[in-house]
């Protein structure tokens, strides 16, 4: 049986879907591993020890191919190259693009379908990947900011932590909070979900309530739209808030919409000189929560420093696919049966069921 990863079709994400710690274990499933020729984080040495194979034939590539590891959406080059009925693992984009892949006879499975639930979460790539970003973010601050995060006691006096603002207390901003507090910062976090308070709470963190808006919980744990008053009385909040922190991560989403707006260009003007802002929410290449981001740009307004993150997982891209494997590898373990030697279908599991987009 044969497994094909294919190269990643964005070029600005240098992850891979499998790191050589993962081989081992699918040989012994008695897959075979085949590579499409690309940049990897890890040595190619070290993947053709472990039994990977490198071609850069698309065609001989995807010959007999059982089973496809992705990052993202698939190209049509490959997929009308696959046999019929192959198996498709990956961030799909399995809302918008399930027609594309029903166009051939495939199983495809969309990882962002995954329910979030505490079954899943070996599986959970959203996790994982967001889990890194949060640690790149607390990390951009650290080297931008003109100041030290933990507060100091010397010789010469004593200087104060860092006050670092955190919007959106997702998977992406609790790791924030977390490495951030492990880093002396002090942080205050808002998220329009109100059963975050004691997750941000146990991290160290200081939950704010938004006022005017209740509880922004939407279907599936995920947050909300807020309506155009609830948007109005966030934005006065916050503006209430800039002038007393020293930089601010912007990670908030809600699926299925724009990532809601959350400072704008006029609000800088309340910052701190010096004021560091992290937009997460720009990693994929799409409009962030501040409307003077850019994805993959550092500019400066003033004194302000403002980064947009895109595809930020290439700085860590060793531990981003070591832990994207890992899930990768637990699913496939859910996906065959390794006593049967057969695959299992769909229908017969309801983590598989929700992922797959082509029955
Ligand atoms: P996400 O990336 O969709 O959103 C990030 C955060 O932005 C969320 O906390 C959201 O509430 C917040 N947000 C949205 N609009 C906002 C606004 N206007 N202002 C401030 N904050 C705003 O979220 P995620 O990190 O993928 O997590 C989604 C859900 O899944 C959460 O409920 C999380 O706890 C849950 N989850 C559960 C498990 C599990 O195993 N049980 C695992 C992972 C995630």
């Amino acid at each position: 049986m044969k497994i094909i990863v294919p190269a990643n079709s964005v070029v600005e994400d240098t992850r891979i879907v499998l790191a050589p710690e993962h081989l081992p274990a699918l040989t012994a499933l008695g897959f075979e591993v085949w590579f499409e020729s690309c940049t990897a984080p890890f040595p190619l040495s070290e993947y053709q020890q472990k039994g990977g194979k490198w071609t850069s034939d698309r065609e001989a590539l995807c010959h007999n191919a059982a089973l496809v590891l992705s990052l993202g959406p698939l190209e049509e080059e490959i997929l009308k190259r696959l046999p019929q009925h192959t198996r498709i693992i990956g961030l799909l984009r399995g809302a918008q693009e399930k027609e594309r892949y029903k166009a051939y006879s495939l199983e495809a499975y969309a990882l962002e379908l995954l329910p979030r639930i505490s079954r899943a979460q070996f599986i959970d790539v959203l996790s994982s990947q967001a889990a890194l970003m949060g640690y790149w973010a607390i990390m951009q601050i650290a080297v931008h900011i003109s100041k030290i995060l933990p507060m100091m006691t010397t010789a010469a006096g004593t200087l104060p932590p860092a006050h670092v603002l955190v919007l959106g207390a997702g998977v992406a901003g609790l790791q924030a909070i977390g490495m951030g507090r492990r880093l002396g910062a002090k942080i205050s976090a808002c998220d329009v979900r109100s059963e975050v308070k004691e997750q941000v709470e146990s991290l160290g963190g200081k939950f704010l309530h938004l006022p005017g808006v209740e509880n922004a919980e939407g279907t599936g744990g995920y947050a909300r739209s807020l309506t155009p008053q609830e948007q109005e009385a966030q934005q006065a909040f916050l503006k209430s808030l800039l002038p007393s922190y020293d930089a601010v991560i912007c990670s908030a989403l809600v699926p299925g919409s724009n990532a809601p707006i959350l400072l704008t260009q006029e609000m800088l003007a309340l910052c701190r000189p010096g004021t560091v802002i992290v937009d997460l929410a720009t990693h994929l290449g799409h409009r962030g929560n501040c409307t003077f981001t850019e994805p993959g740009k550092i500019i400066k307004i003033k004194e302000i420093t403002a980064l947009g993150a895109f595809y930020p997982l290439s700085d860590l891209s060793r531990s981003a696919s070591t832990l994207y494997g890992r899930n990768i590898l637990a699913l496939i373990n859910l996906l065959w049966n390794s006593k049967m030697n057969c695959w299992i279908r769909p229908q017969d599991d309801p983590l598989l069921e929700a992922m797959c987009i082509t029955k």
